[in-house]
């Protein structure tokens, strides 16, 4: 059976009657479960990630949200953490072993780059590549594990080909895992392009409230219960009930709010893309015509978006982040609200310069309060920087 992506965010993975019709799910705010018996209580420990045992394992209030992601990503198996970085690790914990070569692709997330670094002391190596095929021909080695890859990234928006990275793995014998969390399952399913797993923090646009942190990686059987043996039981970066249930109540209008934030961030794109003080945009809707393998890996764009301002210091871009009032200055993104940051620093415009991204840089995600708040909001700074 097929489900539309609406009907599993909003009732699919869901039974009312098993919790006496109560319409919202219940928090099982339970770290174990009791048995009537010793012996069904043996039977479940011999699979605890199929059996309600210890919360350091499988909850039913987690397990409805990893159904709902399995069921939007078309993979077979979801399983959950208490952060997008704790699934993050959970993946490179499992997969890698020492002597292990990774290739990295696109702008990744500083802390994921940070954590691939850290594993060189288990002997892991890794090489970046930025989003040419052929460069990540030249850089696979017969050591080469996984290539692990973003798109859109999350500072200039870059997107790379999925599928053409799938096919090329797959006659390489690599694994492949996508952090997925710019698009959601809704706008982009890497799994449906190849792609062995995709990841997500959960604390962006599938919580969508900036109140709650957590993590999932989705893909197959096998893969998903070795990461959940390993990466997840061992770790322990257990989702919490209570978080989980925030994270359901997210994601059952995460479709309305993709487009909401879709639809704001186009205009202010439009209206960004008329001022004189701005060299360039970034956002995966501007390069569409470049890249015609975009039309079938995204059906939509959600809200990040960064621009630079022309000639712009640290000086500049303090300024004009103070001179915002709706943007609220913030790291993360994807929740209700407008936020605003920047990476440059009052000591690192030489170190951004050679890692290509301009000292005027802003990243902007922009929230629900409508575009025509944004833009006014936008424009009074850009008069108060006059
Ligand atoms: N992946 C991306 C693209 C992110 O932007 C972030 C957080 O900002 C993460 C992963 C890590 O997620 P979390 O903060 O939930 O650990």
């Amino acid at each position: 059976m097929t489900y539309t992506d609406e009907e599993i965010c909003t009732h699919f993975g869901e039974d009312p009657q098993i919790y006496n019709g109560a319409i919202s799910p219940p928090i099982y705010q339970t770290s174990l479960f009791a048995f009537r018996n010793f012996k069904e209580f043996i039977d479940a420990q011999k699979l605890e990630r199929e059996n309600y045992v210890y919360s350091r394992g499988v909850n039913p209030t987690v397990n409805i949200l990893e159904k709902k992601l399995a069921a939007l990503e078309k993979g077979e198996k979801c399983k959950c953490f208490s952060s997008g970085m704790g699934a993050i690790s959970a993946v490179f914990f499992t997969l890698l072993n020492s002597g292990d070569h990774v290739v990295l692709i696109n702008n990744i997330y500083g802390p994921t780059t940070q954590l691939i670094n850290y594993l060189s002391k288990f002997n892991i190596t890794y090489s970046f590549v930025d989003h040419h095929l052929t460069d990540i021909h030249e850089v696979i080695k017969d050591n080469t594990k996984l290539i692990y890859v973003e798109s859109p990234g999350t500072m200039l928006m870059k997107v790379v080909d999925l599928q053409a990275i799938t096919q090329l793995a797959k006659t390489k014998g690599i694994i492949t895992a996508i952090d997925n969390t710019w698009s959601t399952p809704i706008f982009q399913k890497p799994l449906t392009l190849g792609f062995d797993l995709s990841i997500h923090s959960l604390t962006k646009y599938i919580g969508g409230h900036s109140d709650v942190i957590g993590g999932a990686v989705v893909g197959n059987h096998a893969l998903v219960d070795e990461i959940f043996e390993y990466g997840y039981q061992l770790n322990g970066a257990v989702l919490g009930a209570h978080d989980a249930f925030l994270i359901n109540r997210g994601l059952r209008t995460l479709p309305l709010r993709l487009k909401q934030h879709q639809k704001n961030a186009l205009k202010v794109i439009d209206y960004l893309s008329s001022k004189q003080e701005i060299a360039n945009i970034y956002h995966p809707s501007l390069v569409k015509e470049d890249y015609p393998f975009l039309e079938k890996q995204m059906k939509g764009y959600s809200g990040l978006l960064s621009f630079e301002l022309r000639n712009a210091h640290f000086e500049s871009v303090s300024r004009f982040i103070d001179a915002l009032s709706l943007f609220e200055i913030g790291v993360s993104w994807g929740g209700y609200e407008s936020l605003v940051t920047a990476p440059v620093k009052d000591d690192n415009e030489e170190q951004l310069i050679e890692n290509g991204i301009s000292p005027g840089l802003i990243r902007l995600s922009i929230g629900l309060e409508g575009a025509e708040l944004q833009i006014n909001d936008l424009e009074q700074a850009f008069h108060q920087i006059k």
